[in-house]
């Protein structure tokens, strides 16, 4: 499709809804960059998993703040194209999707100086516009001026038993139902209840709840949102 007229395109919502699929689907099709915000937090969640930082589910904030500036999160296409996930030179696109991150990633998400880092690494990023970002803050915090805010839901359960598909599907056999079904459930409690940025519907976000949808109907809706504000 071609087009004249870049713009930005927020996408937030709950965890496990599914944002990153559409995200990606929309910007190949549009030739727009796609970034993963969910990743940038839980690059840096491995990060301090890996280097002592955490105590059960305390994480020494301090010593983080300190060392954010050693901590280089990149995005490179594979071979197939797809964008992966690298820290400080190691490709961690596979390890940063693994529980041992996901039960932690809400905790250091939390994190004031986390988010200020990030955020100003994102709006570095989206600065030329021509970019779909998905994560929890884009549509309110990162770019409150994007033309396009889309805000996706979907049943917990709905959520949890994709999330829990998935997982199998690469591999991990020991994770349960109930156990996805808790973290996906507990970060969204995180998330929506935090002091910073807590994550929340923009006021000029269109609404998705996909819990009832395929991955083509919603991709369908997404291409129609953007045709629509292309329009405006
Ligand atoms: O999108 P994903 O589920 O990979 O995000 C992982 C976690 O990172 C979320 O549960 C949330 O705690 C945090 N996050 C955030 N702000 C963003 C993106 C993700 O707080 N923009």
């Amino acid at each position: 499709m071609k087009q004249e007229k870049k713009i930005t395109i927020a996408i937030d919502g709950y965890s496990s809804t599914g944002k990153s699929t559409m995200a990606k689907a929309l910007a190949r099709a549009i030739g727009y960059a796609y970034i993963d915000t969910g990743a940038m937090y839980r690059a840096v969640t491995l990060y301090c998993l890996d280097n002592g930082l955490f105590d059960g589910d305390r994480v020494d904030e301090a010593e983080l703040e300190r060392r954010l500036n050693d901590i280089h999160i990149t995005f490179k296409p594979n071979d197939e194209g797809r964008s992966e996930t690298w820290l400080n030179g190691t490709n961690v696109e596979s390890e940063i999707r693994s529980m041992r991150v996901s039960d932690k990633v809400s905790i250091i998400a939390a994190i004031g100086s986390v988010r200020r880092d990030m955020v100003r690494q994102q709006q570095a990023m989206g600065r030329d516009k021509g970019i779909v970002m998905d994560g929890r803050d884009i549509g309110t915090v990162v770019f409150p001026d994007a033309e396009l805010k889309v805000f996706v839901t979907a049943d917990p359960m709905v959520r949890a038993q994709r999330r829990y598909d998935e997982l199998r599907a690469k591999g991990d056999t020991t994770t349960t139902l109930d156990e996805v079904l808790h973290n996906v459930t507990e970060r969204d409690r995180i998330d929506t209840t935090r002091a910073e940025s807590p994550l929340r519907q923009a006021d000029d976000a269109v609404v998705l709840d996909n819990s009832n949808m395929t991955i083509p109907e919603q991709n369908a809706f997404l291409r129609g949102a953007f045709l629509a504000t292309l329009a405006h």
